[in-house]
């Protein structure tokens, strides 16, 4: 059992040694499949060694943000989190992070495991992990030629629960009705979390919304203030389901535009209070930080503390990264289904109109191949707003037709499809200014390539 373990481990860290120099890329899931394939239970042999446990996180949007979020804070008090890379979310991606971590003989060097999550893989992963907190963020409608229905991702959390620790905290949005049904079978300790700000709330439900119809009864929610997508304060005037209470609220919102927000945390049991600045724009955001802020507080972390940390948090690659560039500045914003890419824009064009934004879209696996949901994206918005828009990627036909659609001029839509040529025009149209850039998953590695290229940013896997 031992000796398969120390060859799974070995075989997995001399895979990344390798993967790293033919230059496949920085070994996110390779060394972690090699190593299950000698010890399928590698993940839970290994997170098991972890003296504090583990974390996961789990959700449509926010999963990287929220576990770099909670890794910088648990950081800051002297703890060492092992975390997966960005998208590496599936169980080798896990798997290889365990590696990494750990010495020849399985010792680990981190206190602590984070563990972005898949949606579909959540009832498989976790019961291995037998994390001490789990967070379920949102559900959006995202990738669907991968996982099929949100609905049937919510049930399959569900039938995930018997394999759940009974000890469990459950960092669940409550905002997200979704959300809510999917975790309410759930073993464990329900910490709700959820935004209570009328001044901040939006008129009515978006058209990307996912969660119309009661799950229980199919009766239309009644929402008394929504805030990002589908999230807000709901409830069902058929069968009385409704948001639960809230553990954890962010009030008295100041949102700072591009430039972050400013909110209150208040924690109903200990009656605590804290006020939290973040560089991380928008709404979307809000959601992320409280995710964090409330999944430390599980892991014993003061408020104060969590707060604090917060503050001196900077973003994860490509989630509102800034990047300079011969003195200007270009900030990546990902874009990977409609909600977001509405939030992004609405954060985006908050300071006013634009020269210029560049956007690409792909449809590879990571990005979703089915580049539909640009029709469901309020593009409409940046008529008017944005006097130009550089698309490229592979899917930039798409969009600029979406755009044409969305009522911006035809000579104010320029497609370069070569991602080095797109950076350089919508830096010359940005004329000195910020640069806003939203790309899907694989398009922003591109860009990151050529800006790594430029010298401006570090590699993928030295980040
Ligand atoms: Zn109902």
């Amino acid at each position: 059992m031992r000796s398969r373990l120390t060859a799974a481990i070995a075989l997995g860290k001399a895979t990344a040694t390798l993967s790293r120099a033919l230059g496949w890329g920085g070994g996110t899931t390779v060394p972690g499949r090699v190593a299950r394939a000698v010890e399928p239970n590698v993940v839970g042999l290994l997170s098991a060694r972890l003296r504090l446990g583990s974390v996961v996180v789990a959700g449509t949007n926010g999963k990287t943000t929220t576990a770099h979020l909670l890794a910088h804070i648990v950081r800051a008090l002297g703890r060492s989190p092992v975390h997966n890379r960005a998208g590496a979310n599936l169980a080798a991606g896990i798997a290889s992070a365990l590696v990494a971590d750990a010495d020849v003989l399985g010792r680990p060097r981190g206190d602590l495991g984070i563990f972005e999550v898949d949606e579909a893989t959540v009832p498989r992963v976790v019961p291995a992990i037998a994390p001490r907190t789990a967070v379920f963020l949102n559900l959006f409608r995202d990738q669907l030629d991968r996982y099929g229905e949100i609905d049937a991702i919510a049930g399959l959390w569900r039938s995930g629960g018997a394999g759940w620790a009974p000890d469990l905290v459950v960092v669940a949005n409550a905002d997200d009705p979704l959300v809510a049904d999917a975790v309410r079978g759930l073993p464990g300790r329900l910490v709700p979390f959820g935004i209570e700000d009328e001044r901040h709330a939006r008129p009515a439900l978006e058209h990307t919304a996912e969660a119309r119809y009661c799950y229980r009864c199919g009766t239309a929610y009644i929402y008394g203030a929504t805030y990002f997508g589908h999230m807000g304060r709901w409830r069902c005037p058929g069968c009385g389901a409704a948001r639960p209470q809230l553990e954890f609220t962010a009030c008295d919102l100041a949102p700072l535009g591009p430039d972050g927000s400013e909110f209150a945390v208040r924690e109903r049991e200990t009656g605590g209070v804290a006020r939290v600045r973040t560089v991380l724009p928008g709404l979307y955001n809000v959601y992320n930080v409280l995710a964090a802020v409330a999944a430390a507080r599980s892991l014993g972390v003061p408020l104060d503390a969590a707060a604090r940390a917060v503050a001196s948090f900077t973003p994860a690659f490509g989630r509102a990264e800034r990047v300079p560039v011969d003195g200007r500045e270009v900030r990546l914003l990902l874009v990977k289904n409609p909600a977001g890419f509405n939030e992004v824009l609405r954060v985006v064009l908050s300071e006013g109109p634009l020269p210029v934004v560049l956007i690409a879209i792909n449809d590879q696996t990571a990005d979703g191949r089915d580049v539909s949901w640009l029709w469901d994206v309020d593009a409409e918005m940046l008529a008017g707003r944005a006097a130009r828009a550089v698309v490229t990627g592979l899917r930039a036909g798409d969009m600029a037709l979406r755009l044409r659609y969305a009522g911006l001029p035809r000579d104010a839509i320029e497609v370069e499809p070569a991602y080095d040529r797109a950076l350089k025009r919508a830096l010359d149209l940005a004329a000195g200014g910020r640069l806003y850039v939203l790309p899907t998953y694989t398009a922003m590695l591109a860009l990151r390539a050529v800006l790594r290229r430029w010298g401006a940013v570090r590699g993928f896997w030295a980040t």
